[in-house]
């Protein structure tokens, strides 16, 4: 953003030095088209400069030596040029008080730089889980070694050997890719959703929201607005459609008010009509332009252009714009915006084609006017102007402009909720999330479409910007803690970031939505900071840790349930992993335990095999589940829930753990004894049994990947039934489960894995005998399933009666 020279004053000469040479005190030359490379004070002179860089605005400001102002922002102090901003017209001279990351521009850079990084419940939980099983793995690892080495008299290098193999065995080599894999695949699925996640633990964050703080505009709505009511003290104007003026109560779409009011509509605008006969601009002003041209303004922004003197943007801190512009030779100050903003600037009010003196009775009444349309659901702005003295010079500041106004009317205008609002609201609500409106437009406005789409009910607790304000912090908690349906109006941006902080003190996991510049802050303190892609600025969406690429809430909370599904599958993927604890121990314990009269079931390679070879490509699948039911019927999941609970644990070690253990030693017990074998026959190289022994260890593998294909398809629902996600709706799986087979065959029956990992091929009975497997560890599952849910079922009924 910065230029690579800038031209300053040094002992009395103009030289032109390289910008990074620019110190505190230099005294800068700002001139048209020359971009400015430090933070300086206006000495002399006046420039328009393009803050977009910094504010977003595209429209550029004026800045100007004379107008001191030290009230306001710095940003907004009329007197000084910012680095990394543009002049576009004008020149001046100005001193510079700030370089390099001590400007503007340098501060914005290190917030980002600064940002840390905090570590997501996932991570902390998934870092929990990896010592977890560190622990387990190498305390059985060790702990075999005496019982292998004493207990069953083996040798101890051959207990060491033994010992490493337990060890690689308990290790989820797929931990880490299958994590890594299911979030991003979370990511993917979310952009063709319409949200752009910058962070992947971002996505399980997500899942664990508990209050969206939305605004109304763009988000709730569809930002498609219409003029509906054009409104002047003498009467209402109806505008049925955007291009056709109609014949209202008391107007026939003319008069000198209605006139007047149409003037200043197409004056103070930045929109503009395209070749298309269509508007473009910002949205409010779009359809304030047609509004204008149905009631037979000129709306040429060439002309528009050639007549203004002066802009004031929009201030969503004010919620005012307005305009000095030239007709005739006469200077008119033109303003719009909040009608509450708007009235107290106003002395007088339009009558006929002349004005009289606004009193009380009228405040009132328009006050009134303001309301019945605020309460349909209407967007209601108000039109005032001024007509400046002849000869004087055009206002450069702003309260000179915005003052003495003669109030002209009102301009109501309908913003439709989007459709799919409605649906996603609903679905918060099943999921126990909250939704706090905060919002810059009217209380009324904000509560009629908050009731349009289901986040209120009937009598919302309205808190406006200025009650906001006067409130202290534990007031604010114990509004936010009382859990009502609440709606901020009239907020300034700031007053979102106070928001986000009381939620978070209150442990809330917190998703805001946010498009301006001074939203960035709120943005960053929000668990999940949620920016605008169509109509936010770059600074939000930098800020920001999601990014809607359609603006709409809908997809908040598809990212949510997305979010839900991610943890969710993480889970059940470490569960899938717990769950083969059990059987890769047992054979061990079993030889350790019985002082090495039982030989071994399981030789280590043959462990190594079903370890890495076979566990991990359904594991990957385990994290491309499908979403179960009921998954956004539940309440948010709490900060402090591990990922790994005592019932997580218990359901794969002791339930289907010990089940897959029990079946894979059946198997191995049952060709031993039918070969004749008696506890303490030798088994090993050139005894009569080897062999069998040898199809014995078989039988244990191929009983182990048996009991691991029922576990794979235990471990996709938590509680619903499999019949309920479709026992064939995750592919992914099935080739996995397929790829397993495949490998077991092979290493089974091609004779170079025989000779590898001691395998030998396997009669017709013991594969008669190993087929049932799958379908009993799953059955159990199902079983074991189906209870739990019958003992809930009474419970939630009750719960959702008392509700
Ligand atoms: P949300 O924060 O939910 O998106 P919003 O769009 O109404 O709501 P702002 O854009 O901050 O919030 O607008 C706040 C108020 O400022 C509006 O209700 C309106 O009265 C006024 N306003 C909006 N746009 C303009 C504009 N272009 N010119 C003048 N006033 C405006």
């Amino acid at each position: 953003y910065l230029p690579p020279r800038a031209t300053v004053i040094r002992d009395g000469r103009r030289q032109a030095i390289e910008a990074r040479g620019v110190v505190r005190g230099d005294l800068l030359v700002v001139e048209e088209g020359a971009r400015v490379c430090a933070d300086a004070r206006l000495l002399e002179g006046a420039v328009d400069i393009d803050l977009s860089t910094l504010t977003g605005e595209s429209m550029p400001a004026f800045r100007s030596a004379d107008s001191l102002d030290s009230s306001v922002p710095l940003i907004h102090a009329r007197d000084l040029v910012f680095s990394g901003t543009t002049c576009i017209e004008g020149g001046a001279r100005a001193v510079v008080f700030a370089t390099g990351m001590h400007t503007e521009l340098g501060r914005i850079a290190a917030l980002s730089e600064r940002v840390e990084q905090e570590e997501s419940p996932l991570e902390h939980q998934v870092r929990r889980v990896a010592w977890l099983i560190a622990l387990i793995a190498v305390v059985t690892g060790i702990a075999f070694i005496p019982i292998a080495t004493l207990g069953a008299g083996l040798s101890l290098s051959n207990g060491v050997v033994f010992a490493v193999g337990l060890l690689v065995g308990n290790v989820p080599e797929g931990l880490l890719p299958v994590i890594t894999l299911a979030l991003a695949a979370g990511v993917r699925g979310l952009v063709r959703e319409g949200a752009v996640v910058k962070r992947l633990s971002a996505v399980e964050t997500l899942g664990s929201t508990t209050v969206i703080c939305t605004d109304k505009t763009g988000t709730l709505t569809e930002n498609r607005m219409r003029v509906t009511t054009l409104w002047t003290p003498g009467g209402a104007c109806r505008l049925p459609a955007p291009d056709a003026a109609e014949a209202g109560d008391e107007h026939a779409g003319s008069g000198p008010e209605l006139g007047a009011l149409a003037t200043a509509i197409s004056a103070c605008n930045n929109a503009e009509m395209t070749d298309g006969g269509g508007p473009t601009g910002d949205p409010t002003e779009a359809a304030m332009l047609l509004a204008a041209r149905a009631l037979g303004a000129d709306v040429s922004a060439e002309r528009r252009r050639r007549r203004r003197r002066r802009q004031f943007h929009f201030d969503p801190v004010l919620k005012l714009m307005s305009t000095v512009d030239e007709r005739d030779g006469i200077l008119w100050v033109h303003a719009k915006g909040a009608p509450e903003a708007l009235l107290p600037r106003c002395e007088e009010v339009a009558s006929g084609s002349d004005q009289e003196r606004l009193s009380d009775a009228g405040r009132d009444q328009i006050g009134r006017t303001v309301g019945e349309y605020a309460a349909q659901g209407l967007r209601v702005l108000g039109v005032a102007r001024r007509r400046l003295e002849r000869d004087a010079p055009p206002p450069e500041r702003r309260e000179e402009a915005e003052r003495d106004l003669c109030f002209l009317g009102l301009v109501a205008m309908i913003d439709p909720p989007r459709a799919e609002v409605a649906g996603a609201v609903a679905r918060c609500h099943t999921a126990g999330i909250r939704i706090i409106l905060v919002t810059g437009d009217h209380g009324l406005t904000a509560a009629a479409v908050a009731q349009q789409v289901g986040i209120a009910a009937e009598d919302p607790t309205v808190v406006t910007g200025e009650q906001l304000a006067a409130m202290s912090e534990h007031e604010l908690d114990g509004l936010l803690r009382e859990g009502q349906e609440l709606i901020f109006a009239r907020t300034s941006p700031e007053a979102k970031l106070r928001i986000a902080d009381a939620l978070r003190a209150e442990a809330h996991v917190v998703a805001m939505t946010g498009d301006g510049v001074n939203d960035a802050p709120a943005l960053r303190r929000a668990d999940i900071g949620i920016a605008m892609g169509r109509s936010g600025t770059d600074v939000a969406r930098e800020a920001s840790t999601m990014v809607l690429t359609d603006d709409n809430f809908a997809t908040i909370v598809a990212a949510v349930q997305a979010g839900r599904r991610v943890y969710d599958n993480i889970r059940k993927f470490i569960f899938y992993i717990f769950a083969h604890t059990t059987p890769e121990v047992t054979p061990f314990l079993v030889f350790a335990l019985s002082g090495g009269a039982i030989p071994l079931p399981l030789t280590v390679l043959q462990l190594l095999a079903f370890d890495i070879g076979t566990e991990t490509l359904p594991a990957l699948a385990l994290g491309r589940e499908p979403a179960e039911p009921g998954l956004m019927r539940r309440p948010p999941r709490t900060r402090s829930e591990g990922v790994i609970s005592p019932s997580l644990l218990l359901r794969a070690w002791l339930f289907l753990g010990v089940i897959c253990a029990t079946l894979q030693m059946t198997g191995f017990f049952y060709v031993l004894l039918k070969a004749g074998w008696q506890p303490g026959d030798r088994t090993g190289a050139g005894a009569p049994l080897h062999e069998a022994y040898r199809q014995a260890t078989t039988m244990t593998l191929l009983g182990m990947i048996a009991g691991q294909i029922g576990t794979a398809f235990a471990a996709r629902t938590e509680r619903a039934s499999l019949r309920s996600v479709g026992v064939f709706s995750n592919p992914l799986l099935l080739w996995g489960i397929a790829f397993e087979l495949v490998l077991a065959a092979m290493l089974i029956y091609l004779p170079p894995f025989q000779s590898l990992f001691s395998t030998a091929a396997l009669g017709a009975d013991e594969l008669l005998l190993v087929l049932p497997f799958p379908f009993i560890v799953w059955g159990a599952d199902e079983l074991r399933r189906y209870l739990l849910r019958r003992r809930r079922a009474p419970k939630e009924a009750t719960q959702r009666a008392w509700a």
